[in-house]
């Protein structure tokens, strides 16, 4: 599973989960995703500004059927006690993460739509989450 932020046509920002990118596209394109304020399905998605990669599975998190702010909140708390925070080397990190370059291990960071499409190209998965609100950030 994935999280997507989608916004429709009147800027509502909404959350949407899908089993790919695929999925939400699809989704999107046949207007099967509705606005929850205001019913428009003309949505489309808004870049997240934050992506993890895990050295272990993360099925983990999509198996538990929680409602889906509860499971956002639970992945912050095991990505904060978990991941290395490598900030926008995210993409540079991964990519010598896979290729042995560097310790396996989980990271998260930003990266950009470019980047991520490297990533997706030499098949690295990695999962995107959005940012909780807080008024306390330490980046
Ligand atoms: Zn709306």
């Amino acid at each position: 599973m994935i999280v997507f932020d989608l916004q429709c046509n009147n800027g509502h920002v909404f959350e949407g989960w899908f089993e790919d990118g695929h999925d939400c596209e699809q989704q999107m394109e046949n207007a099967l995703i509705a606005c929850p304020i205001c019913d428009d399905t003309s949505v489309s998605r808004i870049p997240s500004t934050f992506a993890i990669k895990s050295s272990q599975p993360v099925s983990d998190f999509s198996a538990q059927k929680l409602d889906p702010s509860s499971v956002a909140r639970r992945i912050m708390e095991y990505v904060d006690k978990n991941f290395d925070d490598v900030g926008c080397d995210f993409a540079r990190e991964a990519l010598k993460i896979h290729y042995g370059a560097s310790e396996p291990r989980n990271i998260k960071g930003t990266s950009t739509e470019t980047e991520e499409k490297t990533l997706q190209q030499e098949g690295i998965e990695f999962f995107k989450i959005p940012m909780p609100k807080q008024s306390d950030t330490d980046a």
